[in-house]
């Protein structure tokens, strides 16, 4: 395996750890501190191809292990925190992360979890099949092994200020894509430590989960409007490469979102589940990828919410399958 880095100003280095699935990586990033230190932000899914990278990157960098002395995780996604605990028990870093989103790793992966059947039932009274249902939980139930260890955490807030590679950073609250996620604008550089809030070429995925925010893509809309007042010079994203055109960015992504909108209400002159305007946006070959399928749903059924909170549409069918129709 060849890993691929880049070494951006003031020494920071950039590492496309891989990921089993269609993002192909997440970007890790190492941040030089004082005394030949280094913070890490977001190490990645914990499987052997990840540790495979890391030992590359480092043997190539000149880093050791023992030189990670923080560990910073943007939010809770299984491909930014799953090796957190890993780092943090081979060198006894502490790990910062919100709040929320650590509450968010404990509803998921915590041992009393029920998430993954919660979600299961929530799919099928939308009108996905059984078998259906069933894998995309077994999926689900296949990732607490590729985020453990948990690590033991330390709460970062937003409104704060934290120091990283020697700069002033403010802590951006930026929910819609994950409750919780923070962005880290330095505003001397102008630079934004995005997360997966801002993508280049590809769109966050907004889901809709149960038991979360009844309206993920409206907070999701609103966060994007807060982002675009910052003077952002050069975006660092949790996939794809850094980017310099941030506020064009967000403009594209509302876009998008708008067009989806138009085109669900539109599909919606006749009345549907979920699972068959999900078929219809996406297409049917998701039915072989549990993963890529599970996202497709959460982000239909999210811009259902959003539809149907601003009355586009009303819901009908049965207590057994959801329905949804343009409202008259
Ligand atoms: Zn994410």
């Amino acid at each position: 395996m060849t890993v691929e880095t880049k070494v951006w100003d003031g020494g920071w280095i950039q590492v496309k750890i891989p990921l089993p699935f269609s993002l192909k990586w997440v970007n890790s990033y190492l941040i030089p501190e004082n005394g030949g230190s280094y913070t890490l932000i977001d190490p990645g899914l914990h499987t052997d191809e990840a540790l495979e990278a890391w030992d590359e990157a480092f043997l190539n960098h000149g880093v050791t292990i023992e030189q990670i002395t923080r560990i910073v995780l943007t939010h809770q996604h299984p491909d930014h925190y799953g090796l957190a605990g890993y780092f943090q028990d081979r060198t006894g870093a502490p790990v910062f992360i919100s709040e929320r989103s650590h509450q968010y790793t404990q509803r998921l992966w915590g041992s009393s979890s029920t998430y993954a059947e919660e979600l299961r039932a929530h799919f099928a009274i939308h009108g996905m099949p059984d078998e259906l249902t069933l894998e995309i939980k077994s999926n689900l139930d296949g990732f607490v092994r590729k985020v453990s260890p948990q690590p033991r955490v330390t709460y970062l807030t937003a409104g704060d200020t934290i120091q990283l590679g020697g700069l002033d950073w403010r802590m951006i609250d930026a929910p819609g894509h994950a409750f919780g996620q923070l962005c880290f604008y330095e505003p001397f550089n102008g630079y934004m430590l995005c997360g997966d809030q801002v993508l280049p070429h590809i769109t966050p995925n907004i889901a809709f989960n149960p038991g979360e925010e009844e309206d993920p893509l409206g907070c999701f809309l609103n966060s994007l409007d807060e982002l675009y007042e910052y003077k952002v010079k050069l975006a660092f994203p949790g996939h794809r490469e850094p980017f310099t055109d941030f506020a064009n960015r967000i403009i594209e992504i509302k876009q998008h979102h708008d067009r989806r909108l138009n085109k669900m209400w539109e599909m919606l002159r006749e009345p549907s589940s979920a699972f068959e305007l999900c078929e219809h946006l996406f297409g049917g070959h998701l039915r072989t990828n549990p993963h890529n399928l599970r996202f497709a749903m959460s982000e239909t059924i999210a811009h259902l919410h959003y539809l149907e909170k601003r009355g586009k549409i009303i819901r009908t069918g049965t207590m057994d399958t959801v329905m949804f129709r343009t409202a008259e």
